[in-house]
């Protein structure tokens, strides 16, 4: 009797895959890290959401976000516009990272679902479908609309207070794109697609394979991209059959890479707190905004919820993130045991959270496209929003490059494949059935 395995990508524990109850999702049973959801074996759904979501997409890029309005003159901004005013401004690196962000990367993700589901639904097949699914999987930390819908948020309660702003039909688009993209990824399980994707005479590792590599002391390899468990037959890198990405038993140099990108985080922290993030210029006086004086700034206003937001992504999210990484770090370098399920709690969270720091970047970015009214008023980026854009990419660029499975291993639990092979335990133990967290 074959069983489909799967292995946890946060600790390695090895589980028989079971069908769960629709709308569960099935949990490790060892760090409590999400393995999969129960969303159904079907395709057309999530196609018909990338088809709309790309219908979307096209309104959020052919009409205003925001027009603004004072003394008579008007100024409307469209998605790419803070790209090219950071780009005219002499700030590319603000430039590309707003473009990648706001836009090539949901595009991205968008068109590749159509590539892929299109033909999978027609019972077709196009040349590098397995690729560009490949490539889906690279691109997706990066598509932040979510986050750019909360920067023109925040934008828009800063302009109120001096002028009249009225959102655009791009505005609306992205506020309907955030929940379609949401719910198409929330219908897929990449699991299916990429079983469509292999090749046909692809041979899954059975729980006798697993038995006989256990006793050789063979590692078993899992792959990063599709999750196959492949049987790494003595060596500990090889070739994935299924997605043809490289596969490591763990990720090559990884706590040096995490450890070198965090502490250049936290060195660019300091300017990105010190220089302004923008200059002001309202009626002749220039003000310089720093990320702490523009919270104090939406406090004096009463803007309260805006403040708290604020605050939270610019400010407490980045020192968290920093101090919880650091020390997960240190604790797995040092291989501490203790609460390891914690420890891989805090990773995953942190790898979560971090992104909606950029919110601040992108106000910038919408202030400065928009407000251009030279001596009457106009908002300049300043270099704090170069160093703070870095820290943001830094930071999540650490988080990528640790591998969490480092934390079970340091702390000598590798005992990942005895459920498969005792059989001791029952089904329930295996795969924990919960339902979706609310
Ligand atoms: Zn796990
Ligand atoms: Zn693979």
């Amino acid at each position: 009797m074959s069983h489909r395995l799967i292995a946890c990508e946060h600790c390695d524990y090895l589980h028989v895959e079971e069908d769960i109850p629709a709308g569960s999702v099935a949990y490790c049973v060892r760090c409590g890290s999400p393995l999969y959801s129960a969303a159904q074996a079907r395709f057309d759904k999530p196609l018909a959401l990338a088809i709309t979501a790309f219908l979307l997409f096209l309104i959020a890029n052919s009409y205003p976000v925001l027009t603004f309005a004072m003394e008579g003159r008007v100024e409307s901004n469209t998605l790419g516009s803070g790209v090219v005013t950071f780009w005219r401004e002499g700030f590319p690196f603000l430039a590309i990272m707003v473009a990648v962000t706001s836009m090539l990367a949901p595009m991205g993700l968008i068109l590749a679902h159509i590539y892929v589901l299109l033909p999978i639904t027609l019972n077709k097949q196009v040349p590098g479908m397995q690729q560009v699914w490949r490539i889906l999987a690279m691109i997706r930390p990066w598509s932040m609309l979510d986050v750019f819908l909360i920067g023109l948020l925040v934008a828009l309660t800063k302009l109120t207070d001096f002028a009249e702003v009225i959102a655009g039909p791009a505005f609306f688009a992205i506020c309907c794109l955030i929940p379609t993209v949401l719910l198409m990824n929330v219908t897929l399980d990449p699991r299916y697609v990429w079983r469509r994707l292999a090749p046909t005479t692809l041979r899954y590792p059975t729980s006798d394979d697993i038995a006989e590599a256990d006793h050789q002391k063979e590692p078993l390899l899992t792959c990063h991209t599709c999750a196959m468990v492949v049987l790494g037959n003595g060596r500990q890198d090889v070739r994935c059959p299924r997605c043809g990405d490289m596969v490591h038993l763990r990720k090559p140099r990884s706590l040096s890479r995490a450890w070198a990108l965090l502490l250049a985080a936290v060195i660019l922290y300091v300017p990105a707190n010190v220089f302004p993030i923008m200059t002001v210029t309202y009626l002749g006086r220039g003000e310089a905004d720093t990320i702490l004086s523009g919270v104090s700034a939406l406090i004096n206003a009463g803007e309260w919820p805006i403040a708290i937001v604020v605050f939270a992504a610019s400010i407490l999210v980045p020192i968290v993130k920093i101090v919880l990484l650091g020390w997960v770090y240190l604790a797995t370098a040092l291989g501490l045991s203790g609460p390891l399920r914690e420890r891989t709690l805090i990773y995953r969270v942190t790898e979560l959270v971090g992104r909606w720091s950029m919110v601040d970047v992108f106000m910038v970015s919408i202030l400065a496209a928009l407000v251009k009214l030279g001596n009457i008023a106009t908002v300049q980026p300043g270099f704090g929003a170069v160093a703070f854009c870095g820290v943001v990419i830094l930071t999540m660029l650490s988080a990528m490059a640790f591998d969490p499975r480092l934390i079970w291993d340091r702390a000598g639990m590798q005992s990942g494949r005895v459920p498969v092979l005792g059989g001791t335990k029952s089904k329930q133990d295996r795969v924990e059935k919960q339902g979706v967290p609310s």
